[in-house]
């Protein structure tokens, strides 16, 4: 029966889906996409599953596969019990898939909430900005922003040539730290804005060791996964590496930290990798794209549910969501990671005005990767919560 439904919604025969993964899935996706919920049915699919066995089946365009009875190895009517049982599982497997998407508790009042568009926790307004401060947040509330996490490059700050190519131009070291911060807390004071300050560190650090003095300025810190550190596209494994650092040296930074573009640093990894050889993007699987192993993600579960470290679900997501492989790759890794409680945050990353022209609509992936407001508030209530606290206690 929710076979049945999620076909009607893709305007496909049943004869289709019921033959075909791929038209499943799409049929499951956009069941979810209409509803905000999905559900399981074909594993629990007795006929595929007798046919597999050598069941003799018959095929319809318009109703399910029936097993042909007179064809069994041993022949019994299913009893009518059965069927209400079968019935009886599905619902409720369906409602436990509505369930794992319900809101915390507290979280009932939607004035409580942000909408997705409503938060960019990636924005960056350093030394990369292209215009002066108002006008380039002026961009970002014209397009329904209300939460804001400004910041910038760290290393940009240290001697290199990088730094001087840019117009904005901040000091370096700690007056640079202070300056940009300073100005961050200009644009707080606008009205109808809520401001957290931030940098943007690159990963390898976690390594070779941080600089602490700009860390303590920020009320929030995201660490940069690179597609150009040496070695393998991020994957599974480096990623947990990476979160065993983070929740390490969040003990001396008590603040939020959010692991940034993880997932689509991968796919460009992989897609420039596949050019260099001169290999044809659409020879690409999602095999190939795909971030994690058997057992990773379990892994990554048991790590970040319930902590305060965050991934990035950054608006280069909406490119990859155009080629059905990478969005089949991405809810694989991403979807179980919601459900399971890992808290996600949404964002632009915009650092350019060709940035701020493309549409941040987080809403057209986030509901097929599981990621609802109610996951991503988490974090705007977290910094609030610090804030609040921090104001009244002085502590
Ligand atoms: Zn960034």
């Amino acid at each position: 029966m929710p076979m049945m439904f999620a076909a009607d919604r893709l305007g496909a025969k049943d004869r289709g889906c019921v033959s075909g993964h791929r038209l499943t899935v799409e049929a499951q996706i956009r069941t979810w996409e209409a509803f905000g919920c999905g559900h399981v049915s074909e594993i629990s699919d007795p006929t595929r599953e007798g046919a597999d066995l050598g069941a003799a089946v018959a095929r319809f365009d318009d109703r399910l596969p029936p097993i042909i009875e007179g064809q069994a190895f041993a022949h019994h009517r299913p009893r009518a019990d059965n069927i209400g049982l079968r019935t009886l599982l599905l619902t409720i497997i369906a409602a436990a898939g509505c369930c794992a998407q319900a809101p915390l508790p507290g979280q009932a009042l939607p004035q409580a909430l942000f909408a997705l568009r409503e938060m960019d926790m990636h924005l960056h307004a350093g030394f990369e900005r292209q215009v002066d401060m108002n006008a380039w947040i002026d961009l970002a509330v014209a397009d329904g922003r209300r939460v804001l996490v400004l910041l910038d490059h760290l290393e940009l700050y240290r001697p290199s040539r990088k730094a001087r190519e840019y117009k904005a131009g901040y000091p370096l070291g700690s007056e640079g730290h202070k300056a940009l911060m300073a100005d961050f807390d200009g644009v707080a004071k606008r009205p109808g804005l809520i401001v957290f300050k931030g940098w943007e560190i690159f990963e390898g650090e976690l390594d070779t060791g941080v600089e602490s003095e700009p860390m303590r300025l920020a009320d929030v810190i995201g660490w940069h996964i690179s597609p150009n550190s040496e070695g393998n596209a991020p994957d599974g494994r480096s990623l947990i590496k990476r979160v065993r650092q983070i929740k390490e040296i969040q003990k001396t930074f008590p603040v939020p930290m959010i692991v940034f573009h993880p997932f689509d640093m991968r796919l460009e990894k992989v897609q420039r990798a596949a050019r260099l050889q001169g290999r044809e993007l659409k020879t690409l699987t999602a095999a190939d794209y795909r971030f994690f192993q058997p057992g990773e993600q379990q892994e990554l579960i048991g790590l970040l549910a319930g902590s305060s470290v965050y991934i990035e679900i950054g608006n280069s997501t909406a490119r990859y969501f155009q080629d059905p492989v990478c969005r089949q790759a991405l809810i694989a890794d991403i979807r179980p990671l919601a459900e399971g409680g890992v808290q996600f945050t949404a964002s632009t990353d915009n650092h350019s005005l060709a940035n701020a022209r493309i549409p941040f609509r987080p809403e057209e992936y986030d509901h097929a990767l599981g990621v609802t407001v109610f996951n991503t508030n988490t974090i705007v209530r977290e910094l609030l919560a610090l804030r609040a606290r921090r104001a009244a206690l002085r502590d």
